[in-house]
This record gives structure tokens, C-alpha cells and sequence, in this order.
């Protein structure tokens, strides 16, 4: 069993890909077969080498390494241009291919302007290689050709509708349906596992195959995604790179549990799996053909339970990056981990995306805090500034029965019943006026951490 990841390298690594990666990875693992890496690198218009390390990153990321038996590569297609121009030769000296020099609009003009594709002019011409000639290979007129899919249920394609379509171009370089096949043969691929988008190619690709000689492999071609408007996922109009999610804080092992489940389910109504077990289970055959809804909602939730699955240290650990520049907006002395590791348990309990750590602790470490304005309009209503000078009075007082969240919610709480208030809505304006916010990390316990000076500074800033 050899399956093979072969990714464009035309930007950046899309969760789209990451899916694929993953989907043969879990064959590869579960089968014990190889899993090959392919950059399809011969479009030099639109690759950039620079991409090829973001791809290698992304799947490192994702636990798809080299290190591990199942990976081989990563190959590049352009290393095998040889090979291919080698098989474009050998088809045209069998007679499945031949060289035609017709232009579009010759095609077009004898066409009548349909665009049905190539009307096989040359076929019968016995055009020599010269340049500006492309090698176009002749289809079979009659009959089908049925592709086994593991997903689609064995497709069958009219020949009578596959044109003599380009497998070089006029300057003699490979195009990528031929480009494709031969590394595939190359690289004795068996099942083949890609985008829905390359379905149409599979029966030209499928008589490829055989016209040099060889049994073609298994197929299988994975759902669309789609996002909440059943759109396909596109990178103008979505956030679809990998790497701006694991830039948020979505944990590595989250997405890739999440990713396994876009056109698959483990069965028994399970999601939340480690990698192995969802290896174990995975079936191509159990792949859905209908499209695959992008949620990040779903996403959110389930690295909310894998962060929730954590220990306190292993949290504060992974929250690493955002505590510090460029993600943090306070600086390296401002920072102080002991106030950190005081709130990371009332923080672990609460963040879904580990980016959320800044905003929720940036009280603590800042000056000032961070003032949301329409924090500040919603819980400075009438009697909010009495109240809070009254709380502040109260936080004062020597005969204070000490620092603790206990002993500063009784006084807040008792404050309000003076002010006829309920403590939830008593605390808000004390919430406001210390962290800048109206929602974050349990306040007295917050209270408590930042310490009574600071606590009184700031309520005395926003009553000034
Ligand atoms: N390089 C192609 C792509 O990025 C993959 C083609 C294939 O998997 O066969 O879409």
C-alpha cells in the first residue's frame, strides 16, 4: 500500500490540503504502507520554493514527520522531468500520441465556436516534433472507462467524450495530467487520494496509466469543503491557512482530530479521538461524497475540550507564545510568570482558543488596563460611579478582614445591597473599572492577584 501527498506549492498550506495529508497519512499508518510526499513544483509561474518550507512545517505540525518510517520523500516533480518527457517519446513513437499544430482558434473556427474540445485535426496527419507542436494523446473513440473509487462507486466515462487532450506542451515540457501519472507510476503509487476537483481528470489520467503499461492504481477523490454559505472554501474569501489557526491557538492535536472528520466519522457518535484510534477506525470506503461543512464553531469547541484535557502545567506551557511579544502587548519585565501560574487554573477552564490568554490576563501585567469602550458605556450606568466609590472606601478600610477573594466578594456584595444592587450587577462596573472588560477571568480571585494597590489605583482612575 503507497499513498502519496502531492501538494502545489503555490502558497499558503490550507486546511483543504492539510485534510489530504492527513486522510493518507491515516491509510498509510493504519495499513502500514508508505505514505509519499510529492511537491507538484513544475508550474513555475505560480510556485515559490519559499512555500515548500511552510508546507514541511504545516505538516510537521500536524505529526506527519519525517522521521517516522511510514514518510518518504519529499520528491519534487521538476527532478522528474526526464522520466516524463521519456514517456511522452515513448507514446508517440507507439502511435497513442501525436503532435499537432493546430491553434485555438483554428479549432474554434472549425468547430462553429463550440467549445467541445479538441476536434482530433492531426490525428492522422503524422506531424513530426517541431517546436510550438504539442503531443496530444488519442483518446479511445468508443466504449468507457470505469475507474474503481473508493468513495464514488466506480465511475464510468463516456471515451467519446474524453478529447485527444495535451500531454506536452509546444516547448516539449510535460503537462501535469502526464507529469502526475508518471511520478505515480514512478513512485509505485496504489491508491491514489485527492480533491473531488481532479475527478474529471481521472479517466485521462486512468488511460495514462494503461497506455504505458501499467495497472492503474485505486482512486479515491475526497468531498469539497465548504464553508457556513456552502461555498467552496476559497483563500480570497476564507480563512483557510493552516497556520493562521494554529496562530490562534488551536492546539495541533485538535485540528487534526477535527480535520479526520470533515467527510469521515469514526462511528458510534465518537469524535474527540486520539490520532491512533481514529487511525484504527478509518475506512476510505466510509468517506462521505457530499460535501464537507468547514465549521469553526465545531473547530472552537473541540479545542476547547483539548485544552480542557490538559493539566495546569502543560496549559501554562502551551499558552507560551502568547504571553510574550509579538502576541503579548506587554513587555518582558512587566511580565511575571508567578502571577501568571496564580490565574492559569481560572484561565484553563475558560479559554477555547489559546490566543484568548492575552486578553484575558493582560490586566495583570499592564500599567493600565485596556479599556473597551463599550465595556465602560454598558456598566457605567446611573449609580455606578457611587457604587464604586463606596467599594473603593470599603477596599480601603485598614479594619479590612485581609486580601482574599472570599473576604473582597463579601465586601463588593455588601456594597451593592446598600446600593439595592445584586452582586452580578454590582461587581460590573468594579470588573470594568480594573480589567477594562466586562467579561474574563473569575474577579475576586482576579482582585485578589493584582493586589490591593493596584486594585485601588485603577478604581481610582476610573472615577477620576
Ligand atoms: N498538485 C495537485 C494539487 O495540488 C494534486 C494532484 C493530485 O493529487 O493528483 O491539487
Amino acid at each position: 500500500m503507497r499513498v502519496r501527498f502531492a501538494p502545489s506549492p503555490t502558497g499558503m498550506f490550507h486546511v483543504g490540503g492539510a485534510r489530504s495529508a492527513l486522510f493518507n497519512w491515516a491509510v498509510a499508518k493504519q495499513q502500514a504502507g508508505t505514505f509519499v510526499l510529492r511537491i507538484e513544483d513544475t508550474d513555475t509561474s505560480r510556485n515559490q520554493p519559499e512555500w515548500v518550507d511552510g508546507i514541511l512545517s504545516a505538516m510537521e505540525a500536524l505529526g506527519i514527520t519525517k522521521d517516522d518510517p511510514a514518510f518518504e520523500g519529499p520528491y519534487f516533480q521538476s527532478e522528474n522531468a526526464g522520466i516524463q518527457k521519456e514517456a511522452a517519446q515513448r507514446l508517440f513513437a507507439e502511435g497513442k500520441a501525436y503532435y499537432c499544430d493546430c491553434t485555438r482558434d483554428a479549432v474554434l473556427a472549425r468547430t462553429g465556436n463550440q467549445q467541445t474540445g479538441y476536434d482530433g485535426f492531426c490525428r492522422d496527419r503524422g506531424l513530426e516534433y517541431a517546436e510550438g507542436r504539442a503531443l496530444r494523446f488519442r483518446t479511445p473513440d468508443d466504449g468507457e472507462t470505469r475507474v474503481v473509487d473508493l468513495i464514488r462507486g466506480n465511475p464510468t466515462f463516456p471515451n467519446k467524450n474524453l478529447e485527444d487532450f495535451v500531454i506536452a506542451r509546444g516547448n516539449g515540457s510535460p503537462v501535469f495530467l502526464l507529469a502526475n501519472v508518471v511520478d505515480d507510476i514512478d513512485e509505485h503509487i496504489t491508491l491514489v487520494m485527492r480533491a473531488e476537483e481532479h475527478l474529471p481528470n481521472t479517466p485521462k489520467q486512468q488511460l495514462l496509466w494503461e497506455a504505458l503499461g501499467q495497472t492503474p492504481p485505486q482512486w479515491a477523490h475526497m468531498p469539497v469543503i465548504v464553508n457556513e454559505k456552502r461555498q467552496k472554501l476559497s483563500k480570497r474569501r476564507d480563512k483557510v491557512a493552516l497556520e493562521d489557526y494554529l496562530a490562534e491557538g488551536v492546539l495541533p492535536d485538535a485540528m487534526v482530530n477535527y480535520l479526520m472528520l470533515l467527510g469521515w466519522a469514526p462511528g458510534n457518535d465518537e469524535e474527540i479521538l486520539p490520532f491512533d484510534e481514529l487511525v484504527r477506525r478509518f475506512r476510505v470506503e466510509d468517506i462521505n461524497s457530499s460535501s464537507a461543512f468547514f465549521d469553526i464553531k465545531k473547530l472552537t469547541a473541540f479545542n476547547g475540550e483539548y485544552i480542557r484535557a490538559l493539566s495546569v502545567p502543560e496549559f501554562t506551557t502551551a499558552c507560551g507564545p502568547w504571553l510574550h511579544a509579538p502576541y503579548a502587548p506587554w513587555t518582558e519585565e512587566q511580565f511575571d510568570s508567578e502571577v501568571f501560574d496564580a490565574v492559569a487554573p481560572l484561565a484553563h477552564s475558560r479559554v477555547a482558543l489559546l490566543s484568548e490568554i492575552t486578553s484575558n490576563v493582560d490586566f495583570l501585567f499592564l500599567d493600565a488596563p485596556v479599556l473597551d469602550e463599550d465595556s465602560w458605556n454598558k456598566a457605567m450606568k446611573a449609580g455606578a460611579a457611587e457604587l464604586l466609590a463606596d467599594v473603593r472606601t470599603a477596599l480601603a478600610d485598614p479594619a479590612l478582614a485581609g486580601w482574599t477573594a472570599e473576604v473582597l466578594k463579601d465586601t463588593v456584595t455588601a456594597v451593592g445591597e446598600a446600593h439595592g444592587m445584586k452582586l452580578g450587577k454590582a461587581q460590573a462596573p468594579v470588573r470594568v473599572a480594573v480589567t477594562g472588560r466586562r467579561i474574563g477571568l473569575p474577579l475576586f480571585e482576579s482582585l485578589e492577584v493584582l493586589g490591593r494597590e493596584r486594585t485601588l489605583t485603577r478604581i481610582d482612575a476610573a472615577l477620576a
